[in-house]
C-alpha cells in the first residue's frame, strides 16, 4: 500500500477512480478527489461504502450497502485524461459490510474458480483476441464502417492506421504488452492483440482495453463498437480466447510424445469445452446479436468440433508447442463479461479433465462445407442458434451453471429472459420486406 501511495504522489494524481463491473461486464466507477495522496490510505485499507442497488445484477434496494475496496496491484493512470491534475484508477473487489466477499461481484466469481485450480497447483492462462469496428454516421444517420479496408490493408485504404497508432500507444502506457495490431476482414474492423497472462489479470485487462479503446477513439472524434455483428453480410467481431494450464512454470498442455504433441490433460480440457459449449455460449456470447455472428461463412464457429490448423471449428489448436501450447475457443465475443466467461470456460475444461472427456481425433475437413447429413455422419453437433437456445442449454448444465454461483446465475437468467422477451416482440424491416404482401 505504501508503494501505491508513492506512485499516486509521483504521478501528480488529483482523482482516484474506484472501478468495478456489473453483471454484463460494463465498467462502473466513482472518483475520489485527493487533497493529498495520503487521503487514499484509509480507502485502500478499509474500502468505501456505496449503494449497490442500481448496479445491474447486484443487490435489492432493501439491502443495498456494499463495500468497494481497491486491489492495489491494479493501479494505473488513465492516459486519455488530462496530464495535469491527472486521474488514476484501481479495479476493486466488492464486499458485504461485514467483510465477506459479495457473491454478485463478477471478479469474485473468477477468483473462486481460480482458487479451486490453484489449490491443485495450476495456473490458468488466457490470451484474448478482441475485434472491433470503428464507425461513423452517413447523412441519413445510418451507422456505417469508417473505411473500406479489408484484412491487413495499408493506408490509404486502411483509414485506421493513425487511430490504431494512438490506441497502441495508449495501451502501452497502460502497461499492455501489445503483440500486433492490424486491419481485420470487415470494412472498418480492427484487431489489437496483447500478451497472455493469468486469467484475473487478463479479465481486468479486457475491461481496461475496451474502456481505453472507446475513450481514445472518442477523443479522436470517431465511434467504436464491440457489438458482435454490427453489419449484415460482413464478418462479425469475435474475442477468441487462447487458454493453457501451467504447473510450476511449465505448460502442462504440451507433451512431445502425446497425440499431436498434446498432453492427455489438454485433450480432456478440449473435451470439456466441447461438451459444455452449448451452455458456455450463453455466457461467452451473451447477447441476442451474438448469434447473428455465429453463422456459417464468416470465420466464426457454429459447429461443435475441434481442429488443429482448422479455422472452421469451434476449438482450434494453433501450431505452436512447448510453453506456447494452447487451446483456442472461438465462439466468445467482446460483448461477454470476461470474468464470468473465463470462470465458466475454466470450469468446463476442468470438468473435462476430472471426468476424462476425450475429444477423439481432430476434425481436418472444412465443417462449413458439410450439409445436415454430413454433420450427422461425422457426429458433429451445432452451437445454439439463438440466445434463447443457449439460455436453455445453460439451464440444463450443472457444471457451467455452478461456475457462476447461485446469485449471479439467478440474476443472469432473469436479465437474459427479459432481454429475449424484449427482442422477440419487435417487428423488424426484414419482416415487412418478407411478409408484407402475404
Ligand atoms: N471475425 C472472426 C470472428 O468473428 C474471426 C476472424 C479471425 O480469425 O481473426 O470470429
Ligand atoms: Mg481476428
Ligand atoms: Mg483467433
Amino acid at each position: 500500500i505504501g508503494k501505491v501511495i508513492q506512485d499516486i504522489e509521483r504521478c501528480g494524481t488529483k482523482f482516484v477512480r474506484l472501478q468495478f463491473v456489473d453483471i454484463h461486464g460494463t465498467p462502473k466507477n466513482m472518483a475520489v478527489p485527493l487533497a493529498k495522496p495520503g487521503d487514499i490510505e484509509d480507502i485502500l485499507k478499509d474500502g468505501l461504502l456505496f449503494d449497490g442497488s442500481s448496479i445491474e445484477g447486484f443487490v435489492d434496494i432493501n439491502s443495498s450497502d456494499l463495500i468497494i475496496k481497491p486491489d492495489p496491484d491494479t493501479f494505473s493512470t488513465l492516459p486519455w485524461r488530462p496530464e495535469e491534475k491527472g486521474v488514476c484508477r484501481f479495479i476493486c473487489d466488492i464486499y458485504w459490510p461485514d467483510g465477506t466477499p459479495f457473491e454478485g461481484d463478477p471478479r469474485n466469481v473468477l477468483k473462486k474458480a481460480l482458487a479451486k485450480v490453484e489449490s491443485k497447483g495450476y495456473e490458468y492462462n488466457v490470451g484474448p483476441e478482441p475485434e472491433f469496428f470503428i464507425i461513423g454516421e452517413d447523412e441519413d444517420g445510418n451507422i456505417i464502417p469508417h473505411d473500406d479496408g479489408v484484412y491487413f490493408d495499408v493506408e490509404p485504404v486502411d483509414q485506421g492506421t493513425d487511430v490504431r497508432r494512438e490506441l497502441v500507444l495508449g495501451l502501452e502506457s497502460l502497461h499492455f504488452d501489445v503483440e500486433v495490431s492490424h486491419h481485420e476482414v470487415g470494412p472498418g474492423q480492427h484487431e489489437i492483440d496483447f500478451k497472455f497472462d493469468d486469467a484475473m489479470k487478463t479479465a481486468d485487462a479486457v475491461i481496461t482495453f475496451k474502456q481505453a479503446i472507446k475513450a481514445i477513439v472518442d477523443n479522436l472524434g470517431y465511434m467504436v463498437t464491440f457489438m458482435p455483428k454490427p453489419f449484415f453480410g460482413v464478418n462479425g467481431s469475435g474475442m477468441h480466447v487462447h487458454q493453457s494450464l501451467f504447473k510450476n512454470g511449465k505448460n502442462i498442455f504440451y507433451d512431445p510424445d502425446g497425440q499431436d504433441e498434446l498432453s492427455q490433460e489438454a485433450r480432456y480440457f478440449i473435451g470439456g469445452l466441447l461438451n459444455h459449449s452449448k451452455a458456455l455460449s450463453a455466457i461467452v456470447a451473451p447477447t441476442v446479436n451474438s448469434y447473428k455472428r455465429l453463422v456459417p461463412g464468416y470465420e466464426a464457429p457454429c459447429y461443435i468440433a475441434y481442429g488443429l490448423k482448422n479455422r472452421s471449428t469451434l476449438v482450434r489448436i494453433p501450431a505452436s508447442r512447448g510453453n506456447g501450447t494452447r487451446v483456442e475457443f472461438r465462439c466468445p465475443d467482446p460483448s461477454c463479461n470476461p470474468y464470468l466467461a473465463f470462470a465458466a470456460m475454466l470450469e468446463a475444461g476442468m470438468d473435462g479433465i476430472n471426468n476424462k472427456m476425450d475429444p477423439g481425433a481432430a476434425t481436418e475437413i472444412d465443417v462449413f462445407k458439410l450439409d445436415a447429413a454430413g454433420l450427422e455422419s461425422n457426429g458433429i453437433e451445432t452451437l445454439p442458434s439463438s440466445l434463447w437456445e443457449a439460455y436453455h442449454a445453460l439451464e440444463n448444465d450443472d457444471v457451467v451453471k455452478s461456475s457462476l454461483g447461485d446469485h449471479v446465475y439467478n440474476q443472469f437468467m432473469d436479465i437474459k429472459r427479459k432481454e429475449w422477451d424484449d427482442y422477440r416482440i419487435q417487428v423488424f424491416p426484414y419482416e415487412l420486406n418478407r411478409y408484407l404482401m402475404i
